[in-house]
């Protein structure tokens, strides 16, 4: 993949929410409302210099910003999605996928490769939550799949960071729903084998991508304030019939329950992923 300048391709992703505000100059901040000058945050990888709030970053951009620079080299990058079921919902999956394609520069909702984290060579995955919600159909699951099996024959540690909305891509049906099974598999072989597994959750991390790979780290991390869950609270509270806790779906709330170990902001997170391999001896 091309490695193109962090700067242009963060200034990329800020031009789709704009809403009256001047392009590319400033931006809303929905944290904290706040008129963010885009070069400030820009600076603090995508992040709200008055109140921290962590904005969408794309999956070319967490390349850039988590491995070293010019060492990703990506596998199955030709791999696209088909139209099994001949689905229709607004309009033909086959057409949406084309429009998902053209808009982020994509062939599905994520990159899988090899590359360096300060001089450590890794396995490398990450969803992009603009991709249909960021959503796991057969193209999702297969490159998840492929990356842990070589990275189970490689000997090497795996990242995978998931910005996923959607969980399954309800499109592709039950196509989609067995892709759970299947990385959740790759992933118990790739355990029993001795590897190291980083999950990074980010903002959101839902559905079928929390119910499988996103939840199955050695060690989970999430950026703040990160929307992580299955199915959203008044699913939930219609099903259960119960009042649910004040931000129980946050990375702070998920911290203290213990289902994530370590909230890290985006600044840290490179460091604190090879920190991390380096603690574990992979
Ligand atoms: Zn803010």
């Amino acid at each position: 993949m091309a490695t193109s300048n962090p700067t242009s391709a963060w200034h990329a992703s800020m031009k789709r929410p704009k809403r009256g505000v001047p392009e590319g100059l400033w931006q809303r901040c929905p944290g904290c409302q706040a008129t963010i000058f885009c070069k400030e945050a820009e600076k603090r990888l995508g992040v709200c210099p008055e109140c921290d709030y962590h904005w969408y970053v794309s999956a070319r951009q967490r390349i850039l910003q988590i491995l070293d620079d010019g060492t990703f080299e990506e596998w199955d990058g030709d791999l696209q999605p088909t139209d099994p079921l001949q689905f229709s919902d607004k309009k033909p999956y086959r057409e949406r996928i084309k429009a998902e394609q053209a808009r982020t520069g994509l062939l599905d909702a994520a990159l899988t490769g090899t590359g360096m984290i300060r001089a450590r060579r890794v396995a490398f995955g990450v969803t992009d939550s603009a991709f249909i919600m960021g959503s796991m159909g057969a193209v999702v699951g297969e490159k998840l799949t492929r990356l842990i099996e070589r990275a189970t024959e490689q000997r090497l540690a795996l990242i995978i960071i998931s910005a996923s909305g959607g969980g399954a891509r309800m499109h592709e049906g039950i196509l989609s729903l067995m892709q759970m099974a299947k990385v959740s598999a790759a992933l118990a072989r790739y355990d029993q084998a001795g590897g190291l597994f980083i999950s990074v959750l980010t903002n959101p991390t839902m559905g079928g991508v929390a119910a499988s790979f996103a939840s199955l780290g050695d060690l989970i991390f999430a950026e703040p304030k990160a929307l992580i869950g299955f199915a959203g609270p008044r699913t939930i509270q219609a099903t259960i019939r119960i009042e649910l806790p004040k931000g129980f779906q946050t990375s702070e709330f998920l911290l203290e329950h213990g289902y994530i170990d370590r909230i890290v902001r985006r600044c840290d997170l490179k460091t604190e992923i090879a920190r991390a391999i380096d603690y574990c001896g992979k």
